[in-house]
């Protein structure tokens, strides 16, 4: 599936053309004219709503906003694009908006694409392009089914399994991407596919780029994810003083590594800030705790969390059965938007020369303004790679260490920085180098792939999207180790 020279030949003539087009209302008009779904343009009364992401911090100013209605706008958005040489990128709820997108990229929301078929025989959900996680969760609610939801309700499971997805039950079923069955998108050139395990010649790598590799390589309409037992999940979270951190660490250093590949431990150092939004009784206060979800019975699940019994003053105890659709409560993160600022890096090994600099880095009196500090517990079943799986790869590190800054004022943000780098600098032995792309933020690497693999996404990018028209947050061209 190549374009011809002459589609390439005249695409570059009008992106020299149009870039330099002095009056864009002609060409938005145009825009207006070919898809159903509303178009939001800068000057619009809703502009500043229409074009926010969820995380506010990036103050993103696309060229337009389109609400696509169908498949058939997505198309007609992508082609539009090519005729006049802007870009497309989908952010169906801006979770992972990353500063830059400019006046030449056209956004698309796919809020409206929300179909849910699950079908309990072959075990397979398919999903349209706007469905959130939450919505997906609730649907399966009661089937004794998971799909591999992550903490928060809130992402689409689209956006979230395209560059992985680190999962509560990851340790048992692997990463999210490896789950995807199929998927239908419109390609670069406008192009509707449907790429499977059955799908051959470019479509073949086609598939393998996109369960991983993200959204450079075509607009997602649908996609179709394998479904997982989950007949029974306990979980909740354990809370102490933050001042508890050091005995609570040594506890998950020991437990994580012996915990079977059903059990999922998080732990946090939560600072939550005096605001009225945040609820009692967390308002004001400081915690070190861990969060698990565990696929067995709650007796079971009592016995793997003795050793973190031991540890003095628990604060609150908010474990419990959790009903699949109330999976989000296990770590409670906020669901309205929220500004964000992020980073993350996998840790080979947390020893005691870690966990010490980890705690005078975010521990208590430690002068860490961030409100969220999170190590995940990954191991299991995200170090294998199914055969036939995806770009993403295995995920070897035993831990996820994600640091959260909420930049209130911006007299925050180097404060923030200043502490990233601190609590970077703290575990520096003990990272790997690599970080996860959902939990890069502004401070991703991409130093994810191999050059091997890199070369073949970038193949896989020059097939379905010659002309460059598809931009995700994550392109692939800047996938190149730093
Ligand atoms: C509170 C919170 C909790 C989170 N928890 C987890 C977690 O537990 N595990 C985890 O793995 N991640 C987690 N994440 C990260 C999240 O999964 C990623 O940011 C994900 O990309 C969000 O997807 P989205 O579609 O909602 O976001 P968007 O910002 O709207 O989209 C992100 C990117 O996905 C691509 N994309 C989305 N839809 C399409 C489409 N239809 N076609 C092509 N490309 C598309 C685009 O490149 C887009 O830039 C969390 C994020 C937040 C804010």
């Amino acid at each position: 599936m190549n374009a011809d020279n002459t589609t390439l030949d005249r695409a570059e003539a009008t992106v020299a053309a149009t870039l330099d087009h002095p009056d864009r209302s002609q060409v938005l008009a145009d825009l207006r004219r070919r898809v159903a779904g509303t178009v939001h343009t800068p000057g619009d009364p809703d502009w500043d709503v229409a074009r926010m992401p969820w995380n506010v911090v990036v103050d993103q100013q696309p060229l337009a906003v389109v609400d696509v209605r169908d498949e058939g706008d997505v198309r007609a958005a992508v082609r539009w694009a090519v005729d006049l040489g802007f870009q497309v990128t989908a952010q169906p709820t801006g979770h992972g908006a990353v500063h830059g997108l400019g006046g030449d990229v056209l956004l698309l929301r796919t809020g409206a694409l929300q179909d849910i078929v699950v079908d309990e025989q072959r075990r397979t959900a398919t999903v349209g392009a706007g469905v959130k996680a939450g919505a997906l969760l609730a649907a399966l609610d009661g089937t004794g089914l998971t799909f591999l939801a992550g903490s928060s309700s809130d992402p689409t499971v689209v956006g979230m399994t395209l560059t992985g997805g680190i999962s509560w039950f990851g340790r048992a079923y692997g990463i999210g991407s490896d789950s995807i069955v199929s998927v239908e998108l419109v390609d670069g050139l406008g192009r509707h596919r449907t790429l499977s395990a059955a799908s051959h010649g470019p479509d073949a790598d086609l598939f393998w780029a996109v369960r991983g590799g993200g959204g450079d390589f075509g607009v997602v309409t649908r996609m179709e994810v394998a479904l997982h037992p989950a007949p029974h999940v306990w979980g909740g979270r354990l809370l102490w003083p933050l001042e508890r951190l050091p005995e609570l660490l040594r506890v998950f250093a020991r437990s994580t590594a012996e915990a079977p590949e059903t059990l999922s431990t998080w732990l946090h150092a939560y600072q939550f800030p005096p605001l009225p939004e945040v609820p009692e009784p967390f308002r004001g206060r400081s915690f070190a705790s861990v969060a698990v979800a565990f696929l067995g019975e709650a007796e079971e699940g009592e016995r793997l969390l003795a050793p973190y019994r031991v540890v003095p003053d628990l604060a609150m105890d908010l474990t419990g059965d959790v009903p699949l659709a109330e999976l989000d409560g296990i770590a409670a993160e906020p669901t309205d938007p929220t500004p964000g600022m992020e980073w993350s890096q996998l840790l080979s090994r947390l020893d005691e020369d870690t966990m010490d600099a980890f705690v005078r880095a975010v521990g208590a009196g430690s002068g860490s303004p961030l409100p969220v500090v999170q190590v995940r517990h990954l191991g299991g079943a995200f170090t294998r790679t199914p055969d036939g799986g995806g770009a993403h790869g295995p995920v070897r590190e035993p831990y996820n260490l994600f640091l959260l800054g909420i930049p209130a004022v911006p007299e925050l943000v180097p404060v923030i920085e200043a502490c990233f780098e601190r609590t970077g600098a703290a575990v520096a032995d003990a990272a790997s180098g690599r970080t996860l792309l959902n939990f890069g933020g502004a401070h991703a690497r991409s130093t994810w792939w191999s050059d091997a693999d890199r070369e073949r996404l970038v193949r896989a990018k020059g097939e379905s999207d010659p002309l460059g028209t598809l931009r995700s947050n994550r392109p692939v061209e800047a996938t190149t180790a730093p």
